[in-house]
């Protein structure tokens, strides 16, 4: 069976993409499947956030994209089970001037993570803040992406920045590439600008966006520091259980899919 490769991508930093990465990726292991989180942002707060320390990082992400190193063989186990994840290193900023030199810069990810024989069910790939080549590299391999939009002043005119790569991407080199959604994140519904960005999210965008909402939840900030995700931290923290729900609605999607394919 061939692993459904996801990316996690929004180019503004801080919007929630690595705790989406962590936490549906726990949610989806938790529901039986087994899942790989790749990190593919120097900043490496996934592979943190997973409790894999710098000594367990000597081979990463960037031997995946620049050396022939095997997906099987970079994969960490997580305390979670069934959940791995392959860290990534600060070696990875130079990354993208190195994928420039090459002929194929923009198939690297993709020759390394598509493989017949994956044990994976889901690979989710953690991208940096930026629509840079490891950012390309994720969305040509990727057969969905996956947008965490925070509910904020300007949020949408960064998403049509995004989709205008996302129709470059599909018309050059992954024809396959699709939106796999939008959630909403750090979500306070007290706040009368998130109810408006909800609404025109909605208004706009349609049944893209998931019904679930991540809402702002401090137990979500506070799980990455003891190095687990807020599912096993605090499992009925409102995170954990907002996290839970989008992971359902992940699967119900794809279910549909499968059943309209046959
Ligand atoms: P990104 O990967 O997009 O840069 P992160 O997932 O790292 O964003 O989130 C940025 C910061 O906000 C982190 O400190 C994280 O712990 C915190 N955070 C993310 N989502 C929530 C939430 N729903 N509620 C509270 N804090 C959150
Ligand atoms: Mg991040």
């Amino acid at each position: 069976m061939k692993a459904r490769i996801i990316s996690i991508a929004n180019q503004k930093g801080g919007v929630g993409k690595t705790t989406t990465a962590i936490n549906l990726g726990a949610a989806l292991a938790m529901r039986g499947k087994r899942v790989l989180i790749v990190d593919l942002d120097p900043q490496g707060n996934a592979s943190t956030g997973l409790g894999v320390e710098r000594d367990r990082r000597v081979q990463s992400v960037y031997d995946l994209l620049l050396g022939d190193v095997s997906a099987a063989k970079l994969a960490r186990e997580t305390a979670v089970d069934g959940l791995f994840i392959i860290p990534s290193t600060m070696d990875l900023s130079s990354a993208d001037g190195e994928l420039m030199a090459s002929s194929r810069r923009v198939m690297h990810l993709r020759n390394a993570l598509h493989h017949r024989d994956t044990p994976y069910d889901y690979v989710l790939i953690d991208c940096p803040p930026s629509l840079n080549l490891l950012t390309i590299n994720a969305f040509v391999a990727s057969s969905g992406i996956l947008v965490p939009l925070q509910a904020e002043f300007f949020a949408l005119e960064g998403l049509s920045q995004l989709l205008l790569t996302v129709r470059e991407v599909r018309s050059t080199a992954n024809a396959d590439l699709r939106l796999e959604g939008i959630v909403l994140t750090m979500f306070d519904r007290r706040n009368n600008l998130c109810l408006q960005v909800e609404d025109e999210a909605r208004e706009t965008l349609g049944d893209l966006v998931f019904e679930t909402k991540i809402p702002r939840n401090v137990r979500l900030s506070e799980a990455p520091s003891h190095a687990m995700p807020v599912l096993n931290y605090d499992p009925s923290s409102r995170g954990a259980v907002a996290y839970r729900s989008l992971a359902s609605e992940v699967l119900a999607r794809h279910e549909q899919e499968l059943v309209a394919n046959v």
